[in-house]
């Protein structure tokens, strides 16, 4: 029998293992980011459609907001939705001069059947969501603080559309159909994927493979490898980038010549700001192959397995901030700042309920609550404001839709990081049922320092390391 208890343990060692990744590659997710544009992208809570792996972009690059179906209040007093696109067009300003932000709101449908919940499947209605958010975003800021974009996400094989202003749609499904495309590889000119890459660093990252043997099997390792696949949207994104503003031909032993074609014929009447025309084309081309490898993977499935695949499979509710590193369809992703949060709690607990029937699950519902923390935290008062108090302002949320009856984890990461580190704010509440607490020796303003903090946060991730050994 597995306990809820054994469910986290799992949970938080992936977590452990993945935001290593994170630490080890920060150096190429910070070239990587320092060529791309800053990105926010709303999406809906539908776990089938988080995070950013499909658009080629590494965690922690991308900021999003998520409500169910996208549908959100889009009146000034909405704080949070309008505070976190400024917080965008900002870090633009500041850090990228030249390169607007881009703003992209997805909705996501299924050809076979299984689209979005919030809005009963009903694809017409998903768009308006998306559309109101368009419309009034596009008011707001110029193109050349903020390029707004729609999206649409097919969740059957992950492939997405990007749609501009004028309705014109930048569709990977139609260039894979057109292009009679069937292997992630395809997408790419054969000799590009046949030699080894040309950047040293890159070369001995994924140690010294080819392209094309990264890109073989049925989970290939392009994707599946977090070091492999960061080092991959590393040089690509700059190899594009590079390739459009110095040499076209170029770009043409790399990406498949009549997929380029097809991509610039589309987007040819359209104002694209130039610095983000190369990140718009590196995005498109990995989107094909990340949706290639879903439509090769599904091919190799059981019935079972490719159900689980394409319909909900979502094993816990995620309230808060800081899950990029998370599987895709491993939970359902309750963002605050809807201003309505608990109908989104709601409609997360219908999901897990439903999906038990077909996933038999021992234990209660889980949920996990997370606050993601920006820089240090130097005080107590910096650990009560930003993450105590917030973590029990949340718990009263998850207490009123789910009752007693939920196995509940508490924890705080840095942004950066993703690293989950527990803490029990009620030490007495039974449905707090991970026993770590790392804040627990220091947590009084007479205890507490940041060099302490550290100390803690070091000793837990050395437990893992330890029994992982
Ligand atoms: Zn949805």
């Amino acid at each position: 029998m597995k306990t809820a208890y054994d469910f986290f343990q799992t949970y938080l060692a992936e977590n452990i293992a993945d935001s290593d990744v994170l630490q080890r590659m920060q150096n190429v997710i910070a070239e990587f980011s320092a060529r791309a544009p800053k990105m926010i992208v709303m999406k809906c809570i539908d776990g089938r459609v988080h995070g950013s792996a499909a658009k080629g972009y590494p965690p922690t690059t991308v900021v999003f907001g998520r409500t169910d179906g996208n549908k959100v209040s889009l009146d000034r007093s909405n704080f949070w939705y309008w505070n976190r696109i400024d917080r965008v067009v900002k870090n633009a300003y500041f850090n990228t001069p030249q390169t607007p932000a881009v703003f992209i709101a997805f909705m996501h449908h299924s050809k076979s059947g299984l689209g979005c919940a919030s809005h009963q499947s009903n694809d017409v209605e998903a768009y308006k969501s998306i559309e109101m958010q368009m419309t009034e975003v596009r008011k707001q800021y110029s193109d050349a603080e903020l390029f707004v974009l729609g999206g649409d996400t097919e969740t059957d094989t992950m492939a997405e559309a990007l749609i501009f202003s004028d309705g014109t749609r930048l569709d990977s499904a139609e260039i894979i159909s057109y292009c009679n495309l069937v292997k992630p590889a395809d997408v790419f000119h054969k000799a590009f994927v046949s030699q080894k890459i040309d950047d040293i660093a890159t070369c001995r990252n994924i140690n010294h493979q080819t392209p094309l043997a990264l890109l073989e099997g049925e989970n290939p390792r392009f994707f599946a490898n977090l070091d492999v696949c960061l080092n991959m949207q590393n040089y690509l994104l700059r190899t594009i980038t590079t390739l459009i503003r110095k040499e076209r031909t170029e770009l043409y032993r790399i990406v498949r010549p009549d997929v380029l074609d097809l991509i610039f014929d589309t987007i040819r009447e359209q104002k694209i700001p130039v610095n983000l025309l190369g990140p718009i084309v590196y995005q498109t081309v990995w989107n094909i192959a990340y949706s290639l490898y879903h439509t090769t993977l599904l091919k190799s499935l059981s019935e079972e397995q490719r159900t689980a695949l394409l319909d909900h499979a979502e094993e816990l509710a995620c309230y808060g901030d800081g899950f990029e590193t998370l599987p895709r369809n491993k939970s359902v992703l309750v963002k605050t700042g809807r201003g309505n949060d608990m109908e989104a709690l709601h409609v997360a607990r219908k999901v897990l309920e439903k999906n038990r029937v077909r996933y038999h699950q021992d234990h209660k519902l889980l949920v996990h609550i997370n606050v993601e923390v920006n820089g240090q935290m130097m005080e107590w008062e910096d650990f009560n404001d930003n993450v105590g108090s917030r973590i029990l302002t949340m718990l009263r949320n998850v207490g009123s839709v789910f009752g007693d009856d939920v196995a509940i984890l508490t924890s705080y990461s840095y942004r950066n990081e993703k690293r989950f580190y527990p803490v029990k704010i009620s030490r007495e509440d039974s449905r707090l049922v991970y026993p770590v607490d790392v804040i627990a020796p220091v947590n009084s303003i007479s205890k507490f320092s940041n060099m302490l903090l550290k100390a803690e946060e070091a000793l837990y991730r050395m437990e893992f390391f330890k029994e992982s050994r």
